[in-house]
């Protein structure tokens, strides 16, 4: 039985599979309780994994409008599954995550713990719906969506997080006006759903998420 549910799973090899299953292995081995969450809604099929180079073509779109600098093409889409892909480097450089719907992206080379922490991230966000929320009232929705993501993170591994202000740390990396956010988000930044349980995906109910092409329909 597979671990976990691939985006698509036409496309795989055994590399890909031994990266994740090693995060999975750091997720089984902590004792935090998001941690054994996150497992149980991996292993449940609640979200998707694969890698960066394996996004839809709807999702790379997305990346592109969310990464400009990196002045992705249309074409670009074709590169992305070419092997040693220098597109597929250049997102990746860019970010370790990223999840629209119930599909979760992450990067390559990053260390079992590391990738643990990027998947228990990006389940909060697939919880939350950040795809949806995340741009309703900017800057304030995409600081609280990500507020909560590390929040989620530093639950898992607080000793990466160990001595990191983390309201400063999503203003700074997310570049975030800070005077426009309202003073009492500032004050009190957590907001629901933070654990990835059995109650909380019952009120999320990602199985009416719609599913998406893996390549471009013309
Ligand atoms: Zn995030």
């Amino acid at each position: 039985m597979a671990r976990f549910c691939e985006v698509d799973a036409k496309h795989t090899n055994a590399t890909f599979r031994r990266y994740i299953h090693r995060a999975l292995d750091a997720l089984g081995a902590s004792d935090r309780e998001i941690a054994g969450y996150t497992l149980r809604s991996i292993e449940d099929g609640r979200v998707r994994i694969d890698e960066l180079s394996d996004l839809t073509c709807a999702d790379f779109q997305r990346v592109r409008a969310d990464l400009p600098d990196l002045h992705l093409t249309n074409a670009d889409y074709g590169k992305l599954k070419q092997r040693g892909s220098a597109v597929a480097k250049a997102i990746a450089g860019a970010i370790d995550g990223y999840m629209w719907s119930n599909r979760i992206y992450v990067s390559r080379g990053q260390d079992p713990v590391r990738l643990a922490s990027t998947l228990v991230h990006e389940v909060n966000h697939v919880l939350n719906r950040s795809e949806v929320g995340y741009y309703d009232d900017l800057p304030t929705s995409a600081f609280l969506h990500e507020y909560r993501a590390f929040h989620a993170e530093r639950l898992f591994d607080a000793a990466s997080w160990a001595g990191t202000d983390l309201v400063d740390y999503v203003i700074t990396e997310y570049e975030l006006d800070r005077s426009k956010i309202p003073a009492s988000v500032l004050a009190h930044p957590l907001t629901p759903a933070l654990l990835p349980t059995e109650t909380a995906w019952r009120k999320r109910a990602v199985e009416l998420d719609e599913d998406e092409p893996a390549d471009c329909t013309p």
